[in-house]
Parts: structure tokens; C-alpha cells; sequence
């Protein structure tokens, strides 16, 4: 006997196999209800041959129930793939569904039709929560959401002066996409620390990137932490063990995360204040703002 078998694609062994002509009604209402793609297949042929276990596993109630109620939920929330079915329920064998997404890595994928919804907008790679939760945890990475629509601007102007492959593709995939917001858009923290990197023309000046990529991911964390819409330049910059962090990278790494959420004001001789304008916040700005000119006043 030779050949594979069409429900796990691997060959077929002479002892473990059926071919099954008069149970192909079986299989067929199997495969519709479980919603693969080897209905019409299986409609076509008069007989198949498979794994004794494949058909077992394929035809079984409890199992195609199970298929049915983990569909339901994918639709749910759309981010679950049939891998995560196989994996929860072991031995239980289910199509690779055509629900896979292609994969992004090679540069002939057309950019133009990236779902922004599951990938990294940098990396292409599949980002979503669920799929995090199947790695082990120090592998996790965090998935951040594009909230301003500034941050394409500002990707693009990052990418456009670079002359990587990497820089070209990213420039291609979110030049397409007019809002990136709207798009639900995404990313791995760490694809845009590691994108926020310049070039290394050397080793030279690499331990320092690193060391402002960390001060900034703390001020970051801080500034989201808080309930407050308003800081100081000087308080934003002891939050940071790294005190040699200067105003200006403070200032435009604030500018490349938040965009035209962040407005930073400056008059010589007094303090710089950075003020968030989140349509939520604004009242509470306003009052903050209040007290804060008061001790302010003080201070000079
Ligand atoms: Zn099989
Ligand atoms: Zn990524």
C-alpha cells in the first residue's frame, strides 16, 4: 500500500490503514460539519484510504463537537488558530484550515494586503495575546496597539532614512494602510525598541541605545501608570535610574511614541511641562495644570 493519508497527510503504513468506500458518507457529513476543505474532495471520490485511527478521531461525535464549539469561539474572538486545537486536545487530528495566514517573511508577499489585526506591523510575525499565552512565559513578548496617528508618521520618516530590507518592507506595509488606528494596528514592544535602534555603523555606540531604550521604557511606564496628564521635564527624568538621559532624547523619543498626543511646552527659565490631550483627560488637565502653576510660582 502506498500513498498518504488525507486526513494527517502522512504516509500510509500496510498494517494500520482502511480504505473506506461503503463509510464515505460518514466522512463526508464529517468533514461538512466540521467545516474543512475536504467536503468536495470527498465527495468526488468513491474511496479513500486512511489511518484506522485518522478515521476514528475524524468521525467521532464528541470529537467533531468539540471541533464545532472551538470554531464557535474562534469566531468569537478571531484570533485562535486550529494549531491551538491540536494542541489542547491531543491526538485528536484536524486539517490545517485555511484560516493560516501565509507566512510573512519572505519579501514577495505583497504588503498591500498585511492584516495589520494579527501581525506585527514590523516584524510581520503573528501578534496576538492568545498566541502569547501558548509560549513559555520568558518568551512572551508584549503586544502594544497603535493609538496615535502620528506614530506612522513618524515610523515612516525613521524607515524612509534607512536603506535596509527590513526598513523598505516596513515603509511598504504601512504606507498602504491610510490609518493605522482604524486598522486595529500592532505590534511586539520589543520589534519597535529593537526598529527605534539606529543602524550600527559600529559596536560604538550601542550600550548607550540600549541604556536610553530602558530610561524611555521606564518613563513610559510611568507616565502610563499615573493618573495624572501632565509632568515635568525633571520629574519624568528622575524617574530613570539612568540620570545621564539628556532633555532632548527625552523630548523626541516622548514626540515618536505619543505624536500629537503629547504637547510639550518650553519658555526659558522655567520648567518644561509635558501635558497629554486625551479628550478624557482634558478637565483634569486643566485643573492640574491649575495647581500645578501655583507651586510653580513657588519654585522659581
Ligand atoms: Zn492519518
Ligand atoms: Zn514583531
Amino acid at each position: 500500500m502506498s500513498g498518504f493519508c488525507i486526513i494527517c497527510k502522512d504516509p500510509l503504513t500496510a498494517s494500520e490503514n482502511v480504505i473506506v468506500d461503503r463509510g464515505m458518507k460518514t466522512l463526508i457529513a464529517a468533514s461538512a460539519e466540521r467545516g474543512d476543505e475536504f467536503t468536495d474532495y470527498l465527495k468526488s471520490q468513491k474511496s479513500v484510504a486512511v489511518h484506522v485511527q485518522c478515521r476514528k478521531n475524524y468521525t467521532r461525535r464528541t470529537t467533531i463537537a468539540a471541533v464545532k464549539r472551538q470554531h464557535e469561539e474562534d469566531q468569537a474572538s478571531t484570533s485562535k488558530t486550529t494549531e491551538y486545537i491540536e494542541s489542547k486536545t491531543k491526538n485528536i487530528i484536524i486539517p490545517r484550515g485555511s484560516k493560516k495566514s501565509p507566512p510573512r517573511t519572505t519579501a514577495h508577499v505583497s504588503e498591500s494586503d498585511f492584516c495589520f489585526k494579527n501581525h506585527c506591523l514590523f516584524c510581520g510575525n503573528e501578534a496576538n495575546k492568545e498566541y502569547e499565552k501558548k509560549r513559555a512565559q520568558k518568551y512572551r513578548r508584549k503586544i502594544c496597539m497603535v493609538s496615535t496617528l502620528s506614530f506612522k508618521e513618524s515610523v515612516l520618516k525613521i524607515a524612509q532614512s534607512r536603506s535596509d530590507d527590513n526598513s523598505k518592507t516596513i515603509t511598504a506595509r504601512i504606507g498602504f494602510e491610510h490609518d493605522l488606528v482604524a486598522a486595529e494596528a500592532r505590534y511586539h514592544r520589543n520589534c519597535y525598541i529593537y526598529f527605534l535602534k539606529p543602524p550600527t555603523g559600529g559596536k560604538n555606540g550601542r550600550p548607550r541605545d540600549e541604556a536610553v531604550i530602558l530610561a524611555m521604557e521606564e518613563i513610559f511606564a510611568y507616565i502610563e501608570n499615573s493618573d495624572d496628564c501632565q509632568f515635568t521635564l525633571g520629574e519624568l527624568k528622575r524617574v530613570c535610574k539612568n540620570s545621564n538621559i539628556d532633555n532632548r532624547t527625552v523630548k523626541l523619543h516622548l514626540k515618536l511614541k505619543y505624536g500629537d498626543k503629547v504637547i510639550i511646552t518650553e519658555k526659558p527659565g522655567h520648567l518644561t511641562f509635558i501635558s497629554f490631550t486625551d479628550n478624557h483627560y482634558t478637565l483634569l488637565n486643566q485643573a492640574w495644570s491649575e495647581k500645578k502653576n501655583k507651586s510653580k510660582r513657588r519654585e522659581i
